[in-house]
């Protein structure tokens, strides 16, 4: 099973995705997991990429296209995987496509999950308390909303015309919400 997971900030993704890839035995690639523990060891990756991450702005495509690449080429994607995270502009969505293309891999579904911005603030307010993430202010929350709105959308099209778009409404409890993506994907 290969699959990419979208959402706004908040929208339970990335729990979701690493939950249904346990169950399922596969790959969860979580690209800003994989930024924050750059960040953490502080490698070139994370120098380049934390300043952008605590404002709440996307790092560039290039540099986020190069890790990916580097996963992919890796061959540990084989076995099948949840994309968490990535892509989330529409020239990241193509260079996938691309770079599955020449990698022989293909995609079964993008599961986007829905989510209003009134439960996003709440869930995130309630995240920043917990986990205390530099990205998780009210004005940095705000921000990756509008990167998302603006950004990554466009994406949800992208993947409707290539109809392997599945939504999910992301609403209830989380037990709900998980039993609604495996229906979805099974
Ligand atoms: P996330 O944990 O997925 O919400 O990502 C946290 C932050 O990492 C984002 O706000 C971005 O700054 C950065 N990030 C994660 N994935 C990407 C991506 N695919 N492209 C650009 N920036 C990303």
């Amino acid at each position: 099973m290969n699959l990419v997971f979208l959402g706004p900030p908040g929208s339970g993704k990335g729990t979701q995705a690493a939950r249904l890839a346990r169950e399922l035995g596969i790959v969860h690639l979580s690209s800003g997991d994989m930024l924050r523990e750059a960040v953490r060891r502080e490698t070139e990756l994370g120098r380049k990429a934390g300043e952008y991450i605590s404002k709440g702005e996307l790092v560039p495509d290039d540099l986020m296209i190069e890790v990916i690449e580097e996963n992919v080429s890796s061959g540990k994607l084989g076995g099948g995987f949840i994309l968490d995270g990535f892509p989330r502009t529409v020239p990241q969505a193509e260079a996938l496509g691309a770079m599955f293309d020449r990698h022989g891999i293909s995609l079964d579904k993008a599961v986007l999950l829905r989510v209003s911005t009134e439960t996003i603030f709440a869930r995130l307010k309630g995240r920043a308390a917990q986990e205390n993430r530099s990205d998780d202010t009210e004005e940095v929350i705000r921000r990756r909303l509008d990167v998302y709105e603006k950004q990554t959308r466009p994406i949800e099209e992208f993947y409707r015309r290539e109809s392997i778009l599945t939504e999910i409404k992301g609403e209830g409890t989380p037990e709900n919400v998980f039993d609604a993506i495996v229906e979805a994907t099974a």
